[in-house]
């Protein structure tokens, strides 16, 4: 997906907004086809997969009792246990029995119904620009539909706990007309919507913050397990996916030895997962409402350009978080930083005219020998601006 296409309500217009360059994108994944690579990865590394196991507790040795698909109980003991089993982790559970954790959970007051769009009759995807995501943005709440392989659309529909106990509780006149009057341009895509609303379930969105992530170097939370987030950026499964990269380079720079590695690792890697809290319900906020703001698409204008006049000084958050390594809580210090800056700029009309010029003289500028100097004198401010960070790990995410 290249770009957000944005739905209005007004003008059934679609808008495209980009991700970022032409040649950046964000993937759609099959999670079957996710879980079939990953195990397939595994047993050719000569991992042993035991299915329809469950942990049932470990203790600080690490011994981990676990319930086998027969209702019988083994005991294993291992060098060490990372615990990569979700949101609500037995292995987590296991640590904060044996040292202080801190641990807050937080449901936010939204939660979330997935609804689903057929291809058209001769196969084809139902939405224009099958290549992005739509979102129709609707201050309080809002849909998104993602494409996939097989030409359908998953919808998501994110509304308050209220919005969804309403509908509910109404007959199938009140869902009708509440998708009439807010999504109108997808309710012959939705077929029945009553009947796919009534049958699928309202699920509940939370964050996790935990603290630490190990108990010595014997028990480690990783994934979901170590920051459950919000989905609203999508960046979950690549934070999970993060942490096993990351623990394999400490690993490597810890000569392969655990005890050093597991302490070192968490402490690390742990401010990442509260960043990435963070920027996923800020994520919610900009998709359901700012993305509907003329303001707010004018201020997306002009920070690309200033990413492409200073491409190495000023990267929009949404660069940072999905196209580079740059960690998730210095990406958002980072883009609070540039937001202060930008929104000085862009708050009179006035001076985001001059901003605008300012970016196209920049343009043209690029052309002469002159026009470089004076970018890289305005190049230099930017970064006295931004208390000179920059540069840092620039490498693709995922
Ligand atoms: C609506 C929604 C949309 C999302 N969209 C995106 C997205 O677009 N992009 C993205 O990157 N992320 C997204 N995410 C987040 C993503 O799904 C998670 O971050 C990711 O699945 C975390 O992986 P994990 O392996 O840590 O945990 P999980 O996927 O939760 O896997 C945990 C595993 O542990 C197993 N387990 C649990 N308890 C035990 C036990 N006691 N014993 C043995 N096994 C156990 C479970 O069966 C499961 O297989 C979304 C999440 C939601 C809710």
């Amino acid at each position: 997906m290249r770009c957000r296409a944005l739905h209005d309500i007004e003008s059934g217009a679609l808008y495209q907004q980009p991700y970022g360059t032409a040649e950046q994108a964000i993937y759609s994944v099959s999670r079957t086809r996710l879980n079939g690579v990953l195990l397939d990865a595994a047993e050719e590394a000569g991992v042993e997969l035991n299915f329809g196991a469950s942990l049932i507790k470990v203790d600080g040795t690490p011994l981990a009792t676990l319930e086998l698909a027969d209702g019988s109980r083994i005991s294993i003991h291992a060098r060490a246990v990372f615990g990569a089993d979700g949101a609500y982790s037995r292995v987590r559970s296991s640590m904060m029995r044996l040292q202080n954790v801190n641990l807050t959970q937080h449901y936010i007051n939204h939660g979330y119904k997935e609804l689903h769009i057929d291809p058209t009759p001769d196969g084809q995807f139902a939405l224009d620009v099958p290549e992005a995501l739509h979102i129709w943005p609707r201050h309080d709440f809002m849909m998104i539909a993602l494409p996939n392989p097989d030409k359908t659309f998953t919808c998501t529909l994110f509304a308050p706990y209220a919005t969804f106990k309403e509908l509910d509780s109404g007959d199938g006149a009140a869902v009708q007309a509440f998708f009439d009057d807010n999504f109108s341009d997808a309710v012959p895509l939705l077929g029945d919507v009553v009947k796919q609303f009534a049958e699928n379930p309202t699920s509940s969105l939370v964050t996790m913050r935990v603290k630490p992530w190990n108990f010595e170097d014997k028990l480690c939370v990783i994934g979901d397990a170590a920051h459950a987030v919000v989905p609203f950026y999508g960046q979950g499964m690549n934070c999970a996916a993060e942490d096993a990269l990351s623990f394999d380079e400490v690993l490597a720079r810890c000569g392969c030895d655990l005890s050093k590695a597991i302490p070192a690792w968490a402490a690390e890697r742990q401010p990442a997962g509260d960043g990435l809290a963070d920027l996923s319900y800020g994520n919610y906020v900009e998709m359901r409402s700012h993305t509907a703001n003329p303001g707010f698409l004018l201020q997306k204008k002009v920070e690309s350009w200033l990413h492409y006049l200073f491409p190495d000084t000023w990267i929009p958050q949404y660069t940072m978080v999905a196209f580079t390594r740059i960690p998730y809580h210095e990406a958002k210090e980072r883009a609070e930083r540039q937001d202060a800056i930008i929104k000085r700029v862009t708050q009179a009309a006035a001076i985001t005219g001059a901003a605008a010029v300012a970016a196209t003289v920049g343009l043209v500028a690029t052309k002469t020998q002159a026009g470089r100097d004076a970018i890289a004198a305005i190049s230099k401010g930017v970064h006295a601006l931004l208390g000179g960070a920059a540069d840092s790990g620039t490498t693709a995410r995922a």
